[in-house]
C-alpha cells in the first residue's frame, strides 16, 4: 500500500474516525456469510463504515456485461479497501470474470493467501502446515492474449515484467518480515523458461540480498509443488508467478483441510481487496448452512491491513477458540470431535461470545507483529542499451519438408540479415535437423545480422536497423511465403534478450 493511504488509515485508526469500506454482499451464499461476518465485525468493535456496492449476479443480468457498474467503481476508488463476498458469473458467453477484471483494474498486484492447519479440530495430514503463498496476480499467461497463429497452432502469451517481479518479490520479503516469518521460497521453471521465469529468479535473487536476516530457498515449481503436496511444514512463504501460484494456492488449501475456511487479500498501491476462497456455493444457498470463516479469515486480513491488529487478533482468537470448542458447520462437522452442529448464524453468535477469549491449544493470533504496513518502493528504470540484432521470422508453411525451406531461405541476401536456423515447436529443424522431430505448419525462421568484418559463414548477431527487417519481410511476401508474425532479436547492454533454439 501506499504511504499516503496507510498513513490515512492510520489517522483514521488513532482519531478514532470510522474507515468506509466498500461491502459487495455477493450472491448464493454471499449475503448469509457477510451478515454473519459484519455481526462479529461490529461485537469486536472494529472501527468501520460498511458502505454497500452492488457486483455480480445482478448486475451482469442487467446488461451489464462487466459485472460491475460505474457507482461502485466510484465507491471503491474513494474508500480503498473492498470486502467481497463470493459473486456468481453467469454461464453463457460475453460475461467477463469479475475478479479478473477487479484484479487488472484496480491494479491488485499480489494475492496473499495463507493455510493453516487446524488440526484436530479440522483433520489435515499435516497438522503443523502453516504456509503463506504470495501470488504475482496480474501478469504472466493471464493477460489473456492470445492468437490461432496457422491452421494448426494456437498461442498465448506469457508476459513477465521488471516491475511486475520486482513488486512482489519485495512484498513476499516485506510479507515474512512483517510477520516474523523465517524463509521465503520461490518457485520458477527457469530450467526451461531461461527469460521470463529467469527475470523472476534473478529479481528474487536481487532482493533476497537486501533481507539477510530471512532465509531464501528457489525451488522449480514441479518439484517444488509436489514437495508442498508431501510436507507442507517444511515452507513458510512462497512467492510465485500468477498461473504456478494460482495452482498450489489451491494444492495448499485443500492439503491443509481448510478450502472453506481460508481468506485471501489482493494487495494494490493504493486499493485492496479481502474475500474468501470459496465461491458462491448456489447448492447451499438460503439454507443457513454455509460456513462464514473464509469470509470471517479474510475479514481479519482487513484488519490488519487498515491497522487495526488488535481487533483482528480479537476476532481471530474467538474464531479458533470457537473451532476448539468444536461449533462446527456442517461442511467440518465431526461426529465424535465435534460438540455441535451449528447453522451459519449460531456460528456467528458463538464467536461473539467467545470475543476476548484466547484459543487454548491452536497457535493465538498475533497480528499487531505485521503494523499492517507493508510500503513498497516505486519501480525505478534503469536506462539500457538496446540494439537489434535480428529477427525471428514465423510462416505458415504447410509442406513437411525443413530442408526445402530452409535451402529456400538460404539464398535470401537481404543487406546483412542471413538465415541462421529454423525451428519448429522451438525444436531447431534447419540445419541439420533429426528426420524423427514431427513438424507443424508454423515454423520459427531466425535471420540474424552478419558482420561482414569478421570472417566466418556463420550469421554472428552483428546489429542491424529496422528497415532491413522490413526489406526481409517485403522480399518474403514478394516470393509468396506466408509471414504470420515476427519477433525482433535485441541485446541489451550486450546481452542476449531471446532465448536460443533446442538445438541451436
Ligand atoms: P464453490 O466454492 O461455490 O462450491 C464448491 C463446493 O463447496 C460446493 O459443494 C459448496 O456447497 C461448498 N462450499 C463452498 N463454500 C462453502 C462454505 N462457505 N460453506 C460450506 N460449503 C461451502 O465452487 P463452485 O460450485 O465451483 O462455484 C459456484 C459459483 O461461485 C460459480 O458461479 C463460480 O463462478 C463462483 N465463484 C466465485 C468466486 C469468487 O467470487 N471469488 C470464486 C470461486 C467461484
Amino acid at each position: 500500500m501506499s504511504t499516503k493511504v496507510l498513513s490515512e488509515h492510520l489517522a483514521k485508526r488513532d482519531n478514532h474516525i470510522p474507515v468506509k469500506i466498500a461491502v459487495a454482499k455477493g450472491d448464493g451464499i454471499g449475503p448469509e456469510i457477510m451478515g454473519a461476518t459484519l455481526r462479529i465485525l461490529k461485537a469486536a468493535g472494529a472501527n468501520i463504515e460498511p458502505e454497500f456496492i452492488d457486483l455480480g449476479e445482478k448486475v451482469y443480468l442487467s446488461g451489464n456485461t462487466s459485472g460491475i457498474d460505474s457507482e461502485a467503481w466510484d465507491m471503491i476508488s474513494n474508500n480503498k479497501v473492498i470486502l467481497k463476498a463470493p459473486i456468481t458469473t453467469p454461464q453463457g458467453k460475453g460475461y467477463k470474470s469479475l475478479n479478473v477484471t477487479l484484479r487488472k483494474s484496480l491494479g491488485l498486484f499480489a494475492n496473499v493467501r495463507p493455510v493453516e492447519a487446524l488440526s484436530p479440530y479440522v483433520p489435515s495430514h499435516f497438522p503443523k502446515m502453516d504456509v503463506v503463498i504470495i501470488r504475482e496476480n496480474e501478469e504472466d499467461l493471464y493477460a489473456g492474449i492470445e492468437h490461432r497463429q496457422t491452421q494448426d497452432v494456437y498461442q498465448c502469451l506469457k508476459l513477465i515484467t521488471r516491475p511486475g517481479c520486482e513488486r512482489i518479490v519485495r512484498y513476499a520479503f516485506e510479507y515474512a518480515k512483517a510477520y516474523g516469518r523465517k524463509k521465503v521460497t520461490c518457485m520458477v521453471k527457469d530450467n526451461i523458461m531461461k527469460v521470463t521465469d529467469g527475470l523472476f529468479h534473478q529479481v528474487f535473487d536481487e532482493i533476497a540480498l537486501s533481507y539477510p536476516e530471512i532465509e531464501n530457498e528457489t525451488q522449480i515449481i514441479d518439484i517444488g509443488s509436489a514437495r508442498l503436496a508431501n510436507n507442507p511444514e517444511n515452507y513458510d512463504v512462497i512467492v510465485t508467478a500468477n498461473l504456478y501460484g494460482d495452482i498450489i494456492s489451491d494444492i495448499a488449501a485443500e492439503i491443509g483441510g481448510s478450502v472453506g475456511m481460508c481468506g485471501s487479500a489482493n494487495i494494490g498501491k493504493n486499493v485492496s481487496m479481502f474475500e474468501a476462497i470459496h465461491g458462491s456455493a448456489p447448492d447451499i444457498a438460503g439454507k443457513g448452512i454455509a460456513n462464514p470463516s473464509g469470509l470471517i479469515n479474510a475479514a481479519v486480513s482487513m484488519l490488519a491491513h487498515i491497522g487495526q491488529t488488535d481487533i483482528g487478533d480479537k476476532v481471530k482468537n474467538a474464531w479458533l477458540a470457537t473451532i476448539e470448542q468444536g461449533y462446527h458447520t456442517s461442511d467440518i462437522y465431526k461426529q465424535g470431535s465435534s460438540l455441535q452442529k451449528v447453522g451459519t448464524q449460531d456460528f456467528a453468535d458463538r464467536v461473539i461470545w467467545n470475543l476476548g477469549q484466547e484459543p487454548n491449544r491452536l497457535p493465538k493470533s498475533n497480528l499487531s507483529l505485521g503494523k499492517g504496513s507493508i510500503q513498497i518502493p516505486d519501480y525505478v528504470r534503469k536506462p539500457e542499451q538496446k540494439e537489434l540484432v535480428g529477427v525471428d521470422v514465423f510462416l505458415e508453411w504447410w509442406r513437411n519438408d525443413p530442408m526445402e525451406l530452409g535451402d529456400a531461405l538460404s539464398k535470401l541476401d537481404v543487406y546483412r540479415l542471413k538465415l541462421k536456423m529454423i525451428t519448429n515447436r522451438g525444436v531447431k529443424v534447419y540445419p541439420e535437423g533429426l528426420k524423427e522431430t514431427y513438424c507443424t505448419d508454423h515454423w520459427r525462421c531466425r535471420f540474424v545480422g552478419v558482420d561482414a568484418n569478421i570472417v566466418s559463414e556463420e550469421p554472428n548477431y552483428a546489429p542491424v536497423d529496422f528497415e532491413q527487417v522490413v526489406a526481409l519481410l517485403s522480399k518474403l511476401s514478394h516470393l509468396g511465403f506466408d509471414v504470420i508474425k515476427t519477433e525482433n532479436l535485441y541485446e541489451f547492454d550486450g546481452k542476449r534478450g531471446f532465448s536460443l533454439g533446442q538445438g541451436e
